[in-house]
């Protein structure tokens, strides 16, 4: 594949500082095998993958069956845990959002082929998605019936949602800050924000450094550590309620990276059960976070 025209961002997209960045080269494992510089912000810390592809670019970075394939197929070992973990994973989602929400409206921003959205419209929710994968989208409304739009600026912002989520989507978008800001136009009166990202700050991040599979540039545009989300929902208009460790992440994520590494089979999944393991160890004692967070929000009044 050739390299895609890219676009330098000159500001700090948290802080928007033009101070001197720090920058670490990180591979494209799973799709182009290019190389992508990741850039540390000196003034906030926030790290984000610059330069990077063109909006209309970075569609060719997602043209990959294993993305496809995690969603209908099962090949590998690797994908067989991940649909075990995933058919949970909704099962988790949804009572985590019905403890706040037990009804209403829910947008899911980065739907996918929208299992998650259609077990929530079987337990009352009134649904709509968002998916910019034509594939997966075609996929969600022929399967579910449901309503997905391509971006979320086709999404009626009039419609006041009670619920809106991104699982693990954030650090795909190329603008949080206009993400951000549609986020609360959406939302209506104290409106629940969910959000999943990977945090850089993990234990399994460090031990991985540049092989660590939740980098995953160019797809990943931001690689969060928990005060940048902070930073963000306090600067929008959020409170947040709650932050929560994705305890099952760190395996998926060290065994992806395993494999990027040249480990295989067995030994694969007993080198990512034991630093999975490790990562989580160290996040329930509290010296570090979970390979990926969940945020909870709500819309503040203004
Ligand atoms: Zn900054």
């Amino acid at each position: 594949m050739e390299h895609s025209p890219l676009e330098t961002l000159t500001s700090c997209p948290r802080c928007g500082s033009s101070s001197p960045t720090l920058t670490q080269a990180v591979r494209d494992h799973s799709i182009s095998k290019e190389v992508f510089q990741v850039c540390t912000c000196a003034s906030c810390g926030f790290t984000f993958t610059n330069p990077r592809p063109t909006p209309n670019e970075l569609g060719r970075y997602y043209e990959s069956e294993v993305y496809i394939s995690h969603s209908n197929t099962s090949h590998s070992l690797q994908d067989k845990i991940y649909q075990l973990v995933r058919r949970r994973a909704i099962r988790q989602k949804h009572a985590l959002i019905a403890a706040h929400e037990p009804q209403g409206r829910v947008l899911d921003i980065g739907c996918g082929t929208g299992q998650f959205l259609a077990y929530l419209m079987s337990r009352g929710y009134l649904v709509q998605g968002v998916e910019p994968s034509t594939l997966a989208r075609e996929q969600a409304i022929a399967d579910h019936a449901l309503n997905v739009v391509p971006s979320l600026e086709q999404v009626q912002s009039q419609e006041n949602f009670q619920v809106v989520t991104m699982w693990h989507v954030l650090e795909h978008v190329p603008d949080v800050r206009a993400t951000f800001k549609r986020l609360f136009a959406l939302l209506g009166k104290r409106g629940l924000l969910v959000i999943a990202v990977p945090d850089r700050e993990s234990w399994d991040a460090q031990h991985y450094g540049s092989d660590w599979a939740a980098y995953d540039v160019p797809r990943h545009l931001s690689h969060f550590r928990r005060a940048d989300v902070h930073a963000f929902l306090a600067e929008h208009g959020f409170e947040l309620i709650a932050t929560r460790g994705m305890w099952m992440d760190a395996f998926y994520i060290a065994l992806l990276s395993e494999r990027y590494r040249g480990t295989t089979g067995l030994l694969a999944l007993i080198k990512a059960v034991v630093v999975g393991g490790w990562s989580n160890v160290l996040a329930l004692l509290g010296k570090r976070p979970t390979s990926s967070s969940l945020y909870l929000a709500r819309k503040l009044e203004l």
